[in-house]
């Protein structure tokens, strides 16, 4: 049975890569009929921030993604963050030091900082010398007296070959003799992730471990600790990199691209297209369909058509998707996420025309790509001091302008309502009276009311400004 995990360390954030890494793990489960677990790596205690859990937690719902196992869900082989299961991992690291599988190690940070430079200067990869391998116990005991901190490291067995098959990259192999006695406890009795991460999946029974190619190296390490207990391994899938546009490797700090899934939440954007995306990211159906519900991407998903090289992180195509569910979704669900937008711009107050502020989203629902940026996109529903430039100047001087003004508002004036429908007879009436029409008619009203020379429906944005607003403008036009 398929059992895949999720293993996010909280840092409070959600990173687009993390989030992909998610989903491919819940697609294969759900594929499969199999489970889907979520653990939290908290044991980096510096990295923890404060509640980072229940931000994580809290972005990571929105998403959608909803987990068997795991925290606030329980199941049967919890618990389900590291920190909580030191107990456990303590009687596997007192088995691996009674049966001489790992050690003490009293070496200090300096100690080990001047080994890597030695190894650095002569050219090789530093990696631990091995110097507390065999310590006596009389120097064991000197080095206690010291009040030396130790950590335990697990002793790499020497000249063995390490081969898996990695799911999306193939056949690999590592030499042991490549990597050095790596700490398993650290001084603070805390088990590092290589230790911990194995752990976890064999007493969870993971059959899938699905992450980032960050983790390869990883991999031999924890394929040691197996080994060391005789357990079976579960297989290994890396994920390749996700790139900039540059084909560059993603680094944390790279501004050119929105890397946290909660600044996506925060402009708008829709989980449902952030996952159609990031599933694109990478894997590929083999066919000509881009737009998938979640529903789709489970039957459609298989991890032999997730590519081993990398992504590059289209920010132009998760915007067009994201403007396609925009379109899609419920009115009144969009105009719950335009609420703060507008609110923020100063557009709206606490208290507002619900009903009005309904007809401005679906005015402007076909043309967002993402919710934040309907203030910009509606500014002149709200900004009176309309600024003529450009193009809106060049049309204001043509000779049209005067009549068609002059009759638009002794219509607006009288008109016994003021709605899209009336607003559309009146400029009919209009071209009868002036003879002008077309371009000349409906572009002169939308520059003099709107300021702008593209736009949304004519008719309902006039009707929408409201016959005052419009009245003051046309008549600042005429001045
Ligand atoms: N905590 C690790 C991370 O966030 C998980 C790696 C793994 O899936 O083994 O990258």
């Amino acid at each position: 049975t398929v059992r895949v995990r999720y293993a996010p360390s909280p840092t409070g954030h959600l990173h687009i890569g993390g989030a992909r890494t998610a989903l491919f793990n819940y697609l294969l489960a759900r594929k499969a009929g199999g489970t889907y677990i979520l653990r939290i790596e908290d044991t980096d205690q510096s990295r923890n921030v404060e509640h980072a859990d229940e931000k994580f937690l809290e972005n990571f719902k929105w998403l959608g993604l909803h987990w068997d196992e795991g925290p606030g869900v329980g199941g049967e082989y919890g618990p389900y963050s590291c920190m909580e299961r030191l107990p456990v991992y303590n009687e596997y690291v007192n088995q691996l030091l009674e049966q001489g599988k790992a050690y003490y190690c009293y070496c200090t940070e300096e100690e080990l900082e001047k080994e890597r430079e030695e190894a650095m200067a002569q050219g090789q990869m530093p990696r631990y010398s091995g110097r507390c391998r065999s310590l006596t116990p009389d120097q064991k005991s000197a080095y206690e007296k010291e009040g030396r901190k130790k950590t335990i490291r697990f002793r790499v067995p020497d000249g063995k070959i390490i081969k898996f098959t990695d799911l999306v990259r193939g056949d690999m192999h590592f030499e042991s003799d490549g990597i050095g006695d790596y700490v398993i406890v650290k001084s603070d009795g805390i088990p590092t992730y290589n230790f911990a991460v194995t752990i976890d999946d064999h007493l969870m029974k993971i059959s899938h471990v699905i992450r980032g190619e960050e983790h390869l190296s990883n991999t031999p390490r924890q394929i040691l600790i197996y080994d060391a207990f005789g357990w079976d391994k579960p297989q290994f899938a890396h994920v390749s990199l996700i790139l900039n546009r540059d084909g560059k490797k993603l680094s944390k700090r790279d501004e050119s691209i929105i890397q946290f899934i909660e600044q996506y939440r925060n402009l708008g954007y829709l989980p449902e297209a952030i996952l159609n995306y990031l599933a694109l990211l990478g894997w590929s159906p083999g066919g000509e369909q881009e737009i998938f519900s979640l529903e789709e991407l489970v039957q459609a998903f298989s991890l032999d058509r997730v590519s081993k090289s990398g992504a590059i992180f289209d920010t132009e195509k998760l915007a067009w998707m994201n403007s396609h569910y925009i379109k899609q979704a419920d009115l009144q669900r969009i105009v719950e996420l335009a609420i703060p937008h507008l609110q923020q711009a100063g557009y709206i107050g606490e208290t507002f025309d619900h009903s009005w502020v309904t007809k401005l989203v679906a005015l402007h629902k076909e043309k967002m790509s993402y919710v934040a940026e309907l203030p910009e996109l509606a500014k002149q529903f709200f900004e009176d001091d309309l600024v003529y430039a450009g193009e809106a100047a060049e049309i204001l001087q043509e000779e049209q302008v005067p009549v068609v003004v002059a009759a638009f508002l002794e219509k607006a004036k009288q008109m016994p309502e003021w709605t899209a429908g009336s607003i559309q007879l009146a400029l009919k009436e209009i071209q009868k009276e002036t003879g002008y029409k077309g371009r000349a008619l409906f572009m002169t009203v939308r520059v003099a009311a709107t300021g702008q020379v593209h736009g949304p429906d004519l008719n309902q944005s006039l009707e929408l400004l409201g016959r005052e607003r419009v009245i003051t403008r046309l008549q600042n036009i005429l001045v």
